[in-house]
């Protein structure tokens, strides 16, 4: 392996300062505790290094926490270890989530961006510091900077979700095995999930009211951390050659490998490739092409918007989820979850600083139309801090097999597992349901002939980013409202394209949407035309994403199918030829999904009983749906028998129902 380029060790102090946004510092005591493992004398001799000066020799390792502003458990590494004599900011490319984590181009890229922001920002601190990225598995990488570089300490932001547990449990066992001290500091909710989970005897918070009440015995949120203004240098960053060791050998599926179109050459070096060590990857060396979406990643664009959010106390004061509007080209919300999904900002930053403006904005004005809990933005964050809470209390949070919340209803194309009960990756085609599999495609790549959902889901690949109503919309389109496919399936496109994916949000909020866990009004269905209506009547949505229908009026924008041949061929777009026909009739099947949905619900099985495990529930509801008749050719029947009661034709039978949405 190369010597990179040697820097000075010298130790710079260090400094606290705090960002523009609003917000006012704090007394480390007020930052959340940290849980610090202090190993027993190591007995593992190898780590032990000749020229070991004394001296803390400390890894910040970065994970979902791309900024220095609003960071406690940065802040507290500087605080409280002293006598730092080499300090590096570090990012592990972990093989087991570059390969066995569906990532889209946009999120990969925003990920880049931000990290190259974040280094950006080490280097404006001090010159010799950078955000020193590794290619590896986060174990190898730990074992062999104890090594070359005498690693005394290791310093993190708690993650609570069962992916970075399970891996944050190799490292504490690692580190104690090695003594090297772990710092690991909650930061990235409002309150530490495990804390919450705690207080509520081990149990979820399955609403938002739950939540709250159990957090308001919790005392008041924490205000921001303080920035750090200059930095540690880092020690030596010689690495001694091993490349015997495999440290980025993976071996399972690689779920991204049809995004990859180029060569991956990513984990051919430890360190990147010899004329630039440690940087962050690109996407060509990643074997992907150049991401879509226009929403940039990174800490400075993150306060940039979190800013112009800020700076219209109005909006803050009276925002209001449910009336924004997911028809707008601009969001009409407030776009930071991508930043907040990357830690590009903190989000005590944006909690006190919209109380701060929602403060000021009441004394200025007297507050007219201020909004309330849920819908205004402090009810938004505590959404978000709900989900966490419940994904990391209830195991199999993300898969209906297994999951004690979810509502068991026999989707189509649910999961598949072998005999062991290992998930199948990737799913087979279900050869027995073609035409589930045929919507599937046509819902995941916007080709339904429903302009409202083709134009959101076109604008999900694109951008990475939908607006949270018309996530809702085409979540229940997909599950309880038409096509009757299991919220898994969605949830996995949802993982693959949005920038802001969550390990527990969307997860969370697709058992939401499809009445499996959180909300059980199944039968309150989005109409495909009313809907969006309601918004734009012009269509401006679908205009821009899908140019085919930019030439429909506005009367059949959101139905094209129902346009005259003339107003078809006027609009140069001939439905069923350059636009998809309908793939489903939207009244019928959202009827039969209410009615199979009642069906499971009087049932009442949960993902993790005994009949649901081993296949009984499945059968027995297929059973009651027969007998109900709420199979689809039993509909289907029924429907033909009332359009001939009705005199009705198949068309005018469309107009009508488009009426009275
Ligand atoms: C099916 C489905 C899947 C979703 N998947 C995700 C996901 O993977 N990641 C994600 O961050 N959000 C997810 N959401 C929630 C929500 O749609 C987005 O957080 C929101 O649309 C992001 O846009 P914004 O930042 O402009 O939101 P704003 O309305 O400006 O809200 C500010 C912040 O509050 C939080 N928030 C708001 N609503 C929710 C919510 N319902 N659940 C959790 N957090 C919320 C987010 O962090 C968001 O950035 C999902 C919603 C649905 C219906």
């Amino acid at each position: 392996m190369t010597k990179p380029k040697s820097t000075k060790t010298s130790q710079t102090s260090t400094s606290i300062s705090t960002h523009k946004s609003p917000k006012k510092e704090v007394p480390l005591s007020e930052l959340p505790k940290p849980t610090i493992i202090s190993p027993k004398k190591s007995k593992n001799k190898s780590t032990l290094r000749d020229d070991d000066e004394g001296g803390a020799r400390v890894l910040y390792w970065h994970r979902t926490d791309l900024r220095l502003t609003d960071l406690p458990a940065l802040v507290r590494a500087l605080e409280e270890i002293k006598d730092i004599k080499g300090f590096w900011p570090i990012w592990c490319f972990d093989p087991e989530y570059v390969y066995k984590h569906r990532v889209g181009l946009n999120r990969w890229n925003f990920l880049l961006e931000s990290m190259n922001n974040l280094s950006e920002q080490y280097e404006k601190r001090n010159d010799k510091q950078k955000l020193w990225t590794f290619r590896g598995r986060p174990e190898f990488i730990i074992r062999k900077l104890k090594l070359d570089w005498g690693i005394t300490h290791l310093c993190f932001e708690k993650d609570s979700n069962a992916y970075s547990k399970v891996r944050d449990e190799k490292v504490f066992a690692l580190a104690e095995e090695l003594g090297i001290r772990v710092i690991s500091t909650p930061g990235r909710h409002l309150y530490d999930p495990d804390d919450v989970i705690k207080l509520n005897k081990g149990k979820p918070t399955m609403t938002l009211h739950q939540w709250q009440s159990v957090t308001s015995k919790m005392g008041d949120i924490e205000k921001p951390a303080p920035t750090p203004e200059s930095l540690p240098d880092p020690g030596s960053i010689k690495l001694e050659d091993n490349h015997e060791e495999d440290w980025g050998k993976y071996e399972g599926v690689d779920l991204n490998a049809d995004v990859r179109t180029g060569k991956d050459t990513c984990f051919e070096s430890i360190i990147g490739p010899l004329s630039d060590p440690f940087s962050v990857p690109t996407m060509a060396q990643m074997g992907f092409e150049e991401a879509t979406t226009t929403i940039k990643g990174g800490t400075i664009e993150g306060h940039k918007r979190l800013d112009l959010f800020l700076g219209d106390p109005d909006k803050v004061g009276t925002f209001s989820k449910p009336h924004s509007e997911p028809t707008s080209l601009e969001p009409s919300t407030t776009l930071l979850s991508p930043y907040i999904k990357f830690g590009c900002i903190g989000i005590r930053e944006l909690w006190w600083g919209c109380k701060d403006v929602v403060e000021k904005w009441k004394e200025d004005t007297g507050g007219k139309g201020e909004t309330k809990e849920p819908e205004n933005m402090f009810g938004q964050l505590q959404f978000r801090d709900m989900y966490a809470c419940a994904e990391a209390a209830i195991p199999h949070f993300e898969r209906i097999r297994g999951n004690s919340v979810c509502k068991y209803i026999a989707w189509n194309l649910q999961n598949q597992y072998d005999l062991n009960g290992n998930e199948i990756l990737p799913r087979p085609i279900d050869k027995d349901d073609e035409e589930s599999e045929k919507r599937l495609n046509a819902w995941k790549f916007g080709k339904t002939g429903f302009p409202w959902i083709d134009a959101c889901m076109r604008q999900l690949k694109y951008e990475g980013w939908i607006h949270h109503l018309a996530r809702h919309s085409v979540a229940c389109f997909l599950t309880r409202g038409q096509c009757y496919i299991s919220w898994e399936r969605g949830m996995e496109v949802f993982d693959e394209w949005l920038i802001d994916w969550d390990p527990a949000s969307n997860p969370g909020n697709w058992m939401w949407l499809s009445a499996s866990a959180f909300y059980s009004q199944y039968f309150r269905v989005y109409g495909l035309v009313s809907w969006p209506q309601k918004t734009d009547k012009t269509g401006a949505l679908v205009r821009k994403y899908c140019p085919e229908l930019k030439d429909f009026p506005d009367k059949y924008i959101y139905s094209p199918h129902l346009a005259p041949l003339a107003v078809q061929e006027k609009a140069k777009c001939i439905i069923g030829k350059d636009y998809p026909s309908p793939i489903l009739d939207e009244h019928l099947e959202k009827d039969l999904c209410i009615a199979r949905i009642k069906d499971a619900y009087h049932l009442n099985y949960h993902g993790n009983d005994q009949d649901v495990l081993d296949g009984t529930a499945e059968k027995k509801l297929k059973e009651i749906h027969e007998q109900n008749g709420h199979t689809h050719e039993q509909k289907k029947e029924e429907d033909v028998k009332k359009r001939k009661r009705d005199g009705a034709g198949a068309l005018d039978k469309f107009v009508k129902r488009e009426k009275v949405n």
